[in-house]
């Protein structure tokens, strides 16, 4: 079949692809939302335990492919095939998603869904193992960081699954895992704007404790500044000049310059980011 040549890695392994299934733990009263249904490899599967499935593909000869791949068919009525970009696309009202994820949309995929109203009851998902690992590390882990936190916050997050490179075709460079994320219900009553710029000022620098990342570095100082004085021109509140000064002095803006000289290593910064990402990838890689 010509079907893989768009650079997508396609489930070779039908087990593989009943698993991920199985693993949803579908009623037949559910909505799924498949996620780049690609040749259909999960989707007639979900379609033989679900009412309905919903699957959004970007590439149109992929849509095409899935669509054939049930026509004539009694479940071809309970597919939906929408043409698109699943992070620009807005989402009907689903149970579960299930998806052996496109690797370069899963973080804002898995932030999507898990703002999607109301929750799904639970989010079966494919990805790299690297950025699986992120998801579910935990405090004190190599790789707790602003993607765990933040996807910890909004839902349980658990591995499912490994699933070796050889189970697609064509195997990709990295390994791969199977994740489930359950939404919090009640969602936290916490912006996620807010919650995520405030882990972006936790994780600016993974070594280095909240103290010096908040007030050791001059970026997040006047980041904070200014935000502090949109809140208060958008509250009416007054900016007290008085307490700006004594804060300042409080501050002891010495000790603060010695943080921000060690940290100040624009090297470090740049390596420290460079190495949680490249680094890990190419621990995974061969
Ligand atoms: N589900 C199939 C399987 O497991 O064999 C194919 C998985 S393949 C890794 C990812 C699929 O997602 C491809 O069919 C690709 O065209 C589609 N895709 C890529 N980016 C997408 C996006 N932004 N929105 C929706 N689908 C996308």
């Amino acid at each position: 079949k010509m079907n893989t040549g768009i650079g997508q890695h396609v489930l070779k392994n039908p087990g593989i692809a009943q698993a991920i299934v199985d693993k949803a733990d579908l009623k037949q009263s559910d909505v799924v939302l498949e996620v780049g249904p690609g040749t259909g490899n999960l989707t007639v599967r979900i379609l033989e335990r679900a009412k309905r499935c919903v699957a959004v593909e970007a590439d149109p000869r992929m849509a095409a492919e899935v669509t054939k791949r049930v026509q004539g068919r009694p479940e071809a009525r309970r597919l939906d095939v929408l043409v698109g970009d699943v992070v620009r696309t807005d989402l009907p009202r689903f149970d579960v998603c299930v998806a052996n994820t496109p690797y370069q949309i899963s973080s804002p995929l898995v932030f999507k869904l898990l703002a999607a109203r109301p929750p799904p009851r639970a989010c079966v998902l494919m990805f790299q193992r690297e950025f699986a690992m992120r998801l579910v590390a935990r405090p004190g882990d190599r790789l707790y960081g602003r993607l765990s936190a933040n996807a910890q916050m909004w839902a349980r997050v658990d591995h499912v699954m490994k699933v070796g490179r050889n189970n697609f075709n064509p195997p990709p460079r990295v390994e791969s895992s199977v994740v489930r994320l359950v939404p919090k219900v009640p969602r936290p009553q916490v912006s996620y704007d807010e919650w995520d710029g405030l882990l972006r000022v936790c994780f600016v620098r993974p070594n280095k404790t909240l103290r010096a990342n908040f007030f050791g570095t001059k970026v997040v100082m006047a980041m904070l500044e200014a935000n502090y004085r949109t809140w208060c021109a958008q509250n009416d509140v007054p900016l007290g000049d008085d307490g700006d000064d004594g804060d300042d002095g409080d501050d002891g803006d010495d000790g603060d310059d010695g943080d921000d000289g060690d940290d100040g290593d624009d090297g470090d910064d740049g390596d420290d980011g460079d190495d949680g990402d490249d680094g890990d990838d190419g621990d995974d890689g061969p």
